[in-house]
């Protein structure tokens, strides 16, 4: 799919009309409803200030955690509100609901240069279920919609996808950076072009490894899901993850990756522990060697030796999925090696959402990547090559 040909708020005429804007605003809150970490809400600011500058009537609209379609107050954005208004240094009007009285007052009396905020789209199951006629009372809102809200784009809901069919639409600069950067590294990586997969299943990942065995010189796969194709190589793998009904999968992986040229690395050592568990007793074991009883919960030095030095010599690194159980500090450090030589490569560096995000940002590497995508699900997809229902919807240039 090509994205760059969809609509962005530089094409679309916004002045003086009221513009629905989508942002991703799922920010981690305590357990007093202050906001823990707002990068989020940062991400969205770009586009908020543009829209502003050009003297639209600003609706924002986002979900937040997982209120199950209920009224909930812990999952209100309330916070974001005042967050924001802090940011801007102007009032930022907070709707008490979605499409009601309330949110219909409020948008209908915006002045230019104006921002609300509607509450929490999740507050309706009609949202989840993209609902037409809750996408339609949405879109009557607002005269012009904008989706910037990129970690939502895989997913057809009424706010990202549903919306779109009624309002002219165009995406956000958080969402043309994601697409323009991932466009780029797809269809003209600097070469070498390796990609490093990680995380729990092989079963989350198949249309990606397929997909990119097309496209990279080397495929390095870690985490829980290197498992299943050690054991597929006929290693016994104790009590790891392991999908055994992938086990021809994997040898048919394995088998593409040698005809197309591809080198494909695995684990040659394993971190393993006696149980699941941040403190159980652990010991690095070479990859055929694991004992009964013990599971891999990360992958060993000699493996992270080898990771790292061909990650050096990339052009274009993608990488997505931790190396082990990243959350423990005890399992984490396959993560940690794999960030750091990504961080050091001077390669072109893409790093999909979610654990590898987070283990780049804690090490403190993210300004030396050239991107950390804000979507993990979305990125997988954006890489696997199938449609994001949230960008597909979207005016075409
Ligand atoms: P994913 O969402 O597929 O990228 O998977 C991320 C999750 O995979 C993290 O929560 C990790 O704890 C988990 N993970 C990575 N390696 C292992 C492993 N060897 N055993 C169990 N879980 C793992």
């Amino acid at each position: 799919m090509n994205y760059l040909n969809k609509k962005t708020v530089e094409d679309i005429d916004v002045a003086g009309k009221k513009v629905l804007l989508r942002c991703d605003f799922n920010v981690p809150l305590d357990a007093n409803g202050n906001i823990t970490d707002a990068k989020r809400i940062n991400e969205s600011m770009k586009t908020i200030n543009y829209l502003l500058s050009k003297g639209a009537k600003l609706i924002l609209c986002s979900h937040l955690g997982r209120p199950k379609g209920k009224v909930d107050p812990k999952f209100s954005l309330k916070p974001v509100a005042e967050y924001i208004s802090k940011v801007l240094g102007k009032e930022v009007k907070m709707a008490e609901d979605v499409i009601g009285e309330s949110a219909q007052k409020i948008t209908s009396s915006l002045k230019e240069g104006e921002v609300c905020l509607l509450e929490n789209v999740r507050f309706h199951d009609e949202e989840t279920s993209n609902d037409p006629e809750f996408a339609k009372k949405l879109a009557s809102l607002a005269d012009v919609y904008v989706n910037d809200a990129f970690g939502t784009c895989h997913r057809a809901h009424a706010s990202t996808e549903g919306v779109a069919k009624y309002l002219p639409s165009a995406c956000g600069y958080l969402i043309l950076k994601e697409i323009s950067t991932m466009s780029e590294v797809l269809n003209n990586p600097k070469r070498p072009f390796i990609s490093i997969l990680g995380g729990a299943k092989v079963s989350d990942k198949i249309g990606v490894i397929t997909s990119l065995l097309e496209k990279v010189d080397t495929l390095i796969i870690g985490g829980g899901m290197a498992y299943t194709f050690m054991n597929a190589l006929g290693y016994s793998v104790g009590t790891s993850l392991c999908e055994s009904d992938k086990l021809d999968l994997a040898k048919n992986i394995m088998a593409s990756a040698k005809e197309k040229g591809v080198k494909l690395l695995l684990p040659v050592d394993n971190k393993v522990g006696l149980e699941y568990d941040p403190n159980t007793e652990a010991q690095i074991v070479d990859a055929d060697k694991i004992p009964d009883g013990w599971m891999g919960l990360d992958i060993g030095t000699k493996t992270a030796q080898l990771f790292s030095e061909a990650i050096k010599g990339a052009g274009t690194v993608v990488w997505n999925g931790p190396m082990g159980v990243s959350e423990w500090e005890r399992f984490a450090n396959g993560t940690i090696a794999v960030a750091k030589a990504i961080a050091e490569s001077g390669a072109i560096s893409i790093i999909g959402g979610g654990d590898s995000a987070a283990a780049v940002e804690k090490l403190g590497f993210a300004d030396k990547m050239t991107h950390i995508s804000t979507g993990g699900g979305a990125s997988l997809q954006l890489l696997e090559g199938k449609p994001l229902p949230g960008l597909v919807a979207l005016s075409d240039k």
